[in-house]
């Protein structure tokens, strides 16, 4: 098969559409490089859809004296819910206080730490708390404490930056895989293959960032032929979704004999989340999924902790990830740092590897990673991504947003009106214009899916298959049965003949 010579020297090319691949790029894009990105599955597809969803300083990580990470990150906080309150939003935390695991004043110094060390603007800070007969905890934890951090929608965030970075001029290519990238007189020649055609392309560019998450060390060595001059670790780490334990919009933070600590998080009105775990990972970081094991230690933490008692059969849904971890020799994985090592191999054609990092501060490592790239694009503007709003994110409140939507669109109805203002913020008037009934929007795959929304996620998101919409623009995943999930399978692949045609 002949691969097509792209004639174009692009400043910056990007491989994987994680969190940092698409940061990265939109970054650039925003500066006036000329960027493309691949991605070989969908984008957020490994790790950056399997995180705990979690915007946060990191109160574990004091422990283990990350004062940089941690700090950076609480600042990321505030940033981020004035970029993106459609998909940010804040979260309380309750800490349970059982002296025997760790003292309250130890308690009380990292929660000082936590209020102080980065910039607060609006989340309120920590305080001691009694609680009563009204917690869904065991009547015997009566005290604890309670702090903020902030949720994220972990795969929309990826979304909303590959989607930006269009916007700018990016060329962002999803279920393409980046299968070879040679040196040729100083610069990159990047093969790419469609994974559903097999139909190659060529793409030629000044730098190539490496930002594959798990696959950082293999594409280095297998793609690049050069070598990896760090390690990773990949730590596997599970979530279960169940139905909700606790009607307030409060999280938990529970801490296991262990020393490890496992959130529970409201989840999608109606469910909890539970995460997470700690175990390394040796295989391929595809092949990666929740086992019994790692299911009844989070499920035993939880019963531990609440009145509800969990069983097996209680799991809804499960998902697993890894981490690509740095690999700084810790013997216990929930020690090795989340920080992230950028890795600029600076021969004649330079390759910037990403190594670790958290979705909270994918902002800060893009700005990293394009100052350590400033002396070979001189051209590139200055920095932007703190104060621009994510597309979508431009509604202030996203319950006015939503209230607003309701006004406008009386038969969404208040839930959907909900979702669509958590998921698109003003995104979702593109597939909103023109409907004036319930009608408009086309087919109902069911729990308020419409024709309107899928195709606009198919014709504008990159949405190539079912999942895609189910489980990572949305997570309606959750609510619809096999034949709903079959009957939206179908009208996307016709949809997709239709607009090929
Ligand atoms: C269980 C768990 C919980 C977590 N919780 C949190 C949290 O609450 N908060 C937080 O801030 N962080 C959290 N993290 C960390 C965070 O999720 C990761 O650091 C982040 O998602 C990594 O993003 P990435 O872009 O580097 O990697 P990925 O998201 O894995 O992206 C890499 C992409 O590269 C693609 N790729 C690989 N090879 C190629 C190729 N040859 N060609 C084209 N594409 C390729 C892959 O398909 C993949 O989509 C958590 C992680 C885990 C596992």
């Amino acid at each position: 098969m002949s691969a097509a010579i792209s004639p174009k020297l692009l400043d910056l090319y990007v491989i994987g559409g994680g969190i940092n691949g698409t940061g990265i790029a939109n970054d650039a894009a925003g500066r006036g490089l000329e960027v493309g990105l691949c991605e070989q599955a969908d984008l957020a597809s490994a790790t950056s859809s399997a995180s705990s969803k979690l915007i946060h300083g990191g109160l574990r990580y004091l422990e283990h004296h990350q004062f940089r990470l941690v700090r950076e990150a609480l600042r990321e906080r505030e940033v981020l819910l004035r970029k993106a309150p459609h998909i940010v939003w804040p979260l309380r935390f309750i800490l349970p206080h059982q002296p025997h695991l760790r003292p309250a004043w130890m308690i009380r110094t990292g929660l000082f730490l936590y209020d102080h060390l980065g910039k607060r603007d609006s989340l309120p800070g920590s305080r001691r708390l009694r609680l009563d007969t009204t917690s869904p905890l065991k009547p015997e934890i009566t005290q604890g404490f309670e702090y903020s951090d902030c949720w994220v929608d972990d795969a929309r965030l990826v979304l909303l930056n590959a989607l930006q970075a269009q916007q700018q001029g990016a060329e962002i290519l999803v279920r393409t895989r980046c299968i070879e990238a040679r040196e040729e007189n100083g610069h990159w020649i990047i093969t790419l293959e469609n994974r559903d055609t097999g139909h190659r392309q060529i793409r030629r560019a000044k730098v190539l960032v490496n930002a594959t998450g798990p696959w950082v060390e293999r594409f280095i060595r297998g793609q690049t032929q050069r070598e990896s001059r760090y390690g990773i670790r990949m730590i596997q780490g599970s979530h279960l979704i169940v139905p909700r334990l606790n009607t307030d919009e409060r999280a938990y933070i529970l801490q296991n004999r262990d020393g490890r600590i496992v959130f529970v998080l409201p989840y999608q009105q109606d469910f909890s989340l539970i995460g997470t775990t700690d175990r390394r990972h040796t295989g391929d970081p595809d092949k990666v999924a929740a086992s019994d094991e790692e299911a009844d230690y989070l499920l035993e933490v939880v019963n531990t902790h609440f009145q509800q008692q969990l069983k097996r059969d209680d799991i809804v849904a499960t998902f697993s990830g890894v981490r690509p971890l740095c690999d700084d020799e810790s013997a216990d994985p929930s020690a090795m740092t989340r920080d992230y090592t950028l890795d600029l191999d600076a021969q004649s054609a330079p390759l910037l590897s990403v190594f670790g990092g958290k979705i909270t501060t994918y902002r800060k490592l893009a700005e990293a990673a394009l100052a350590q790239l400033h002396d070979r694009l001189p051209e590139m503007g200055v920095p932007w991504t703190a104060t621009r709003p994510l597309p979508g994110g431009d509604i202030g409140n996203q319950h006015d947003f939503a209230t607003r939507l309701v006004r406008d669109y009386p038969f969404l109805g208040e839930a959907r009106a909900r979702r669509y203002a958590a998921s698109y913020g003003s995104l979702c008037l593109t597939f909103l214009e023109g409907c004036r009934k319930a009608e408009d929007m086309g087919k109902d795959f069911g729990a308020g899916l419409t024709q309107a929304e899928v195709d606009y996620l198919t014709d504008h998101e990159w949405a190539r298959e079912a999942d895609d919409v189910l489980w990572r623009r949305t997570k309606l995943g959750l609510r619809l049965d096999q034949a709903q999930q079959q009957h939206l399978a179908a009208h996307i692949a016709a949809h997709r003949q239709v607009m090929a045609a």
